[in-house]
């Protein structure tokens, strides 16, 4: 199974991605989980992405592409993967087009995800984040049993840098300008599957489960 979840910052790409994993036993690549590591780590890619990333803008093509080749080639991609924050560009998708035909590989479903700006400023203001295991929680929608503290490995929970209200809407612009187009793009490329990404998040993922099952248009 080959995914690409496709939505713009906040839509519940990641939360949606880790229980699709924990399911399917299948790897998610996650090009902002892999950037932020990087800056973390202060590597060569990670001091080049970091200005990019603070200010909300997209780290370039070359760079993200690279990171999904490499990713890609490992074994376990061979049963499935999850692209979660990837593609965000036409160039990307070209570039990953090409690089599936090279390796043998194919897209199945693109499942673009919609949700509507006010929520999506509501969710990105009140995120939170396992700094252990990477685990995401929301404040008021989808709060930890114990303030502060991961519910899986009771690592600290941390607000990102780019969660603030100027970033995140310099991001929201970023996906409208450069991200959705992809939406016509995958429907050309009749991968496109799309749902509605309010609701539960157990809703939610009864919708992309039908997708995956086929009984979903
Ligand atoms: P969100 O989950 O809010 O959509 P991500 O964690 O996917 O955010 O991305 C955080 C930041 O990392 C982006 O604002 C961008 O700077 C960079 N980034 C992540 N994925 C890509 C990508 N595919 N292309 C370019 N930049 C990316
Ligand atoms: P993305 O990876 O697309 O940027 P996340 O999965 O990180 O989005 O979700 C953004 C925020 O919204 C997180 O704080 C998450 O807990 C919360 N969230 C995710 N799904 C839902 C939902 N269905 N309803 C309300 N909040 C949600
Ligand atoms: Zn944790």
């Amino acid at each position: 199974m080959n995914l690409i979840l496709l939505g713009p910052p906040g839509a519940g790409k990641g939360t949606q991605a880790k229980l699709l994993i924990k399911r399917f036993q299948i790897p998610q690549i996650s090009t902002g989980d892999i950037l932020r590591a990087a800056v973390s780590e202060m590597t060569p890619m990670g001091v080049k992405a970091k200005g990019y990333m603070e200010s909300g803008a997209l780290v370039p093509d070359e760079v993200v592409v690279g990171i999904v080749r490499e990713r890609l080639e490992k074994n376990d991609c061979l049963n499935g993967f999850i692209l979660d924050g990837f593609p965000r560009t036409v160039a990307q998708a070209d570039a990953l087009k090409h690089m599936l035909v090279c390796m043998n590989m194919s897209i199945e479903h693109v499942v673009s995800m919609a949700v509507d700006k006010e929520e999506l400023l509501q969710r990105i203001t009140g995120r939170r984040t396992c700094r252990l295991c990477g685990k995401g929680y929301h404040v008021v929608f989808d709060p930890p049993s114990v303030s502060g503290r991961c519910d899986e490995c009771s690592g600290e929970l941390f607000q990102r840098d780019d969660d603030q209200e100027e970033t995140m809407r310099k991001r929201l612009d970023v996906y409208e300008d450069q991200t959705a187009p992809l939406i016509t793009y995958y429907e050309n490329e009749s991968l496109l599957r799309s749902i509605a990404g309010v609701g539960s998040i157990d809703d939610i993922q009864q919708r992309i489960l039908s997708i995956i099952q086929g009984t979903h248009g």
